[in-house]
């Protein structure tokens, strides 16, 4: 269990809901991925479940088990359109882990050896580079 209860209203709800905006990436019935807005690499991607759950503990398995799908699926996208050499999958759970969206999420990140990552949601991206990011996640997925 988190430590507070989940917030309907918290950003990736609102997001899923449509009433903020976002560089979607992939949607299906039970998942939706898009950039993050504060990217710690370049082509940081997010895949969120649409179940209501704070983290991984408070989702029930069958949402868990559909966005871990659905991350394997948009990482290989992730890996191919930004010619990386390696792919990091993270997921916090609870503040004194680093969360600060309490939504269920797995985090993308794009590998190179010798670049390191930025800071953890601290610094936004122009949304020219998020949407140009966005088509070429989009490309890949539809290259297969
Ligand atoms: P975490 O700290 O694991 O909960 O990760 C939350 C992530 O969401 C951070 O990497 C933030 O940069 C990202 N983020 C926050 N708000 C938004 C938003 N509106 N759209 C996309 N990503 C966001």
């Amino acid at each position: 269990m988190s430590a507070q209860p989940y917030d309907p209203d918290n950003i990736f709800a609102k997001i899923i809901r449509g009433e903020m905006p976002a560089f979607k990436v992939y949607e299906d019935e039970h998942t939706l991925a898009f950039m993050d807005i504060m990217p710690q690499v370049p082509g940081h991607t997010l895949v969120i479940a649409k179940a209501p759950g704070a983290d991984m503990f408070e989702l029930a398995d069958e949402a868990l088990q559909a966005a871990i799908v659905t991350t394997k699926k948009v990482a290989a996208a992730v890996k191919q359109a930004f010619d990386a050499q390696g792919v990091m999958i993270a997921q916090l759970n609870g503040s004194a882990a680093g969360q600060t969206v309490f939504h269920l999420h797995f985090h993308i990140l794009p590998r190179n050896a010798g670049i390191e990552l930025g800071f953890h949601a601290r610094e936004m991206a122009d949304a020219e580079t998020l949407e140009a990011h966005a088509a070429r996640v989009r490309a890949a997925l539809a290259n297969g």
